[in-house]
């Protein structure tokens, strides 16, 4: 069972309208054309940038995360600048009865037309010194809460013919080798999962795109345990970060990756990968495995 530090707040039952009324900052009279985006890690980084952004895009909220503080300072900021109608749920997504909250409102709310998975933390320790708890939540939160929540809305976007996933990767993803194993691992994870996606729900009318920022000036870096790299010049703000990836979205993009200067290197690699695909049916093993003659 995952570590839970925190207890998640929503009532008990799913939740109602009633539920998302009382929990609303500054209800737009009239609900947005666009849908309601929900973001996951809303709170702060990258994920509170992707709220700013959608709201000013005409997307209504539901920011979900742990803080529930910072969540309605946010809504209350968004919604007074924006006018759009930004709900809160404070849930910690590592503890299953949140998730489960979260998941009932993406089966249940028909107004959610995007989901952002960015909730997501980080480790910079090795296999000798990381906290095996520690990475069992971190796979957790990265990996099993992202997976549930697509499966969640994936029915109801499919059902609509309409709908976007984000899911926020990592360059180490690819990169593997630079931070801790078990995190560079859960992001390659999302990278691979958002590809299947594709292949099952591209012709179903849901979007799917999945983004790998590489380092980003945010608290990312004080609970990974390297807060230095926020001060790198090569760390990218939040901001760039996420208008860079809205960018890519609008030109259609699968897979986004906004510090890679050279995008041609990524389409080659990503050929490469796919050209692979074929040569694995084989029932004999390569010649260059010298299996004993009689047995190749
Ligand atoms: P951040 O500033 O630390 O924000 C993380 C967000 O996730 C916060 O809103 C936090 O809010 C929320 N969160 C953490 N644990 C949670 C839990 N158990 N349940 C619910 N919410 C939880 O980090 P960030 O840089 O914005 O990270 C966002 C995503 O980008 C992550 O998936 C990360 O892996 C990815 N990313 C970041 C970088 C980078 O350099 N910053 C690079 C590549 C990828 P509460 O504390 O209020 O719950």
């Amino acid at each position: 069972m995952p570590v839970s530090s925190s207890k998640c707040t929503l009532t008990p039952d799913i939740p109602s309208r009633e539920y998302f009324e009382r929990n609303t900052i500054m209800t737009s009279p009239t609900p947005s054309p666009k849908g309601t985006a929900l973001v996951t890690g809303a709170s702060a980084g990258i994920g509170a940038v992707y709220a700013d952004r959608l709201a000013r895009r005409g997307y209504d909220l539901i920011l979900v995360a742990r803080n529930a503080g910072r969540l309605q300072a946010l809504a209350a900021r968004l919604s007074a600048e924006t006018g759009r109608s930004v709900q809160t749920i404070a849930a910690d997504l590592n503890d299953k009865a949140g998730l489960s909250k979260i998941e009932a409102v993406l089966r249940k709310d028909p107004s959610i037309t995007m989901l952002v998975n960015n909730a997501g933390v980080g480790s910079v320790a090795s296999v000798l010194n990381a906290d095996i708890d520690e990475m069992e939540a971190m796979i957790f939160l990265n990996i099993t809460a992202l997976t549930r929540l697509t499966y969640a809305v994936a029915p109801v976007f499919a059902s609509k013919a309409s709908g976007t996933i984000i899911n926020i990767s990592s360059a180490v993803g690819i990169a593997v080798e630079l931070l801790n194993g078990v995190y560079s691992a859960s992001k390659s994870y999302v990278l691979s999962f958002g590809h299947t996606l594709q292949r099952d729900l591209a012709d179903k009318g849901v979007r799917i795109q999945t983004v790998l920022p590489a380092a980003t000036a945010t608290d990312f870096w004080d609970v990974a345990g390297y807060p230095k790299q926020k001060e790198s010049a090569s760390t990218m703000t939040a901001g760039d970060l996420v208008d860079a990836a809205l960018a890519g979205l609008d030109q259609g993009e699968l897979v986004t990756i906004p510090t890679l200067h050279d995008g041609e290197s990524w389409t080659r690699w990503e050929t490469d990968r796919r050209a692979l695909a074929p040569q694995f049916a084989n029932a004999k093993p390569a010649p260059r495995y010298a299996l004993p003659a009689g047995k190749a």
